[in-house]
């Protein structure tokens, strides 16, 4: 399998503000050209915009290709189940909503060290044997949120788990809270097969300051930011599948340009991505990937990352456009809680698998861009 996955977490939107006005016919469009190029593998959960995600997958691709013709990976939210929401009424919702009678990959969503207790009270894990015997997953593994002390924990634990999705790019390789390096280790030690998320951190590494630019494009000008960051991942032992959530059709083919043919980075390659996540890191004020997992909490109903990323990117481009990011701002704010009127219940942190002081961050976009 080609290893480039789609990724239905940002899709395009009629309406930006609601995030669930899922672009439907746009969407067709994308997966269209990413199965005529020969690639067959989507990823979407429930929580991704507000369960529009696994419908405008059934919409673009389960009625519309073979069932045999693709790979769809969907994932158990355990913090979507409670009194009126069962696991089976959650699990059977999903497969209603995907349109298919059985799921290729099944992963236990965003996994850390307390989910892993919870799940194991819960009964989770006959849940998902159940569902595998009855032939409605096929696979099963899990999303990992955690520190590596925490994966390998689950690793020892669970060793049915046949993947391991983790969040894994070049500025987080070394991070000390995200440990990606780690992470991928210890999958690797455990013969997992890895799957990639974030491997162009929610777009961070997609557009990025003009020395790191420069540094890319000096050593191959037609090149994309992002691909370097795509490759980079793609190039590890054992990752079968990197996903990108694309959200038009401009990125599709750029992801598709060199991922049709995939070369892995050479020596000065990889140099060279070393360099530039020694740049970019000393330019990111907060680590945000946009995954939005902190948003449906909030009683503000504040735009977390969206403000989040109009701050970075404030930030990186040094104050020189500090009108347009707080016109910018003021757009978002239109509808939604300002980043002022946060009052600091605390609702979001436990969501966030960056560990970002939201509400300290908060008090800081609101001096800035407000
Ligand atoms: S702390 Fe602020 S941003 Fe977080 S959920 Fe509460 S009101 Fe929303
Ligand atoms: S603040 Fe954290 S939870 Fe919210 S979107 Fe950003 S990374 Fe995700």
């Amino acid at each position: 399998m080609k290893k480039l996955g789609f990724g239905l977490m940002r899709l395009p939107l009629t309406d930006v503000n609601d995030g669930k006005s899922i672009d439907i016919e746009r969407v067709k469009v994308m997966a269209d050209r990413y199965m005529e190029e020969g690639f067959t593998y989507f990823d979407t959960a429930a929580p991704y915009h507000g369960q529009q995600s696994e419908v405008a997958f059934r919409e673009a691709v389960a009625k519309r290709y073979p069932r045999e013709s693709y790979t769809v990976t969907d994932k158990f939210s355990m913090w979507m189940i409670n009194e009126e929401m069962d696991m089976e009424t959650f699990f059977n919702g999903q497969l209603e909503r995907l349109g298919v009678d059985y799921v290729d990959i099944y992963l236990l969503h965003a996994m850390n060290r307390n989910r892993f207790e919870d799940a194991k009270k819960l009964g989770v894990f006959d849940f998902v044997n159940q569902k595998k015997a009855e032939g409605k997953i096929k696979h099963l593994g899990f999303s990992f949120h955690d520190t590596a002390d925490a994966l390998e924990t689950i690793l020892n634990e669970w060793p049915e788990a046949e993947y391991v999705q983790l969040q894994m790019n070049y500025l987080d390789w070394e991070d000390e809270k995200v440990q990606s390096r780690k992470c991928y280790e210890l999958a690797l030690a455990h013969d997992k097969q890895i799957l990639v998320m974030e491997p162009v951190k929610g777009g961070a590494l997609a557009t990025v300051s003009p020395a790191v630019e420069n540094l890319f494009k000096d050593y191959n000008p037609k090149a994309s930011v992002a691909s370097w960051a795509v490759r980079f991942v793609a190039s590890l032992k054992n990752v079968v599948m990197v996903l990108s959530g694309m959200s038009d059709e401009a990125q599709m083919e750029d992801n598709l340009s060199y991922m049709k043919e995939f070369e892995p980075l050479n020596d000065e390659e990889l140099a060279i991505v070393t360099k530039a996540a020694e740049m970019i890191r000393a330019d990111i004020a907060i680590p945000c990937t946009a995954c939005r997992y902190c948003v449906d909490d909030c009683p503000m109903q504040i735009s977390i990352p969206e403000y989040f990323r109009i701050y970075n990117r404030l930030k990186q481009l040094q104050s020189t456009q500090l009108n347009d990011r707080r016109h910018e701002y003021a757009r978002y704010a239109e509808g939604h809680g300002k980043a002022s009127e946060c009052i600091e219940c605390g609702m979001c942190e436990g969501h966030c698998p960056q560990n970002i002081e939201i509400r300290k961050m908060l008090k800081d976009v609101a001096s800035c861009l407000e």
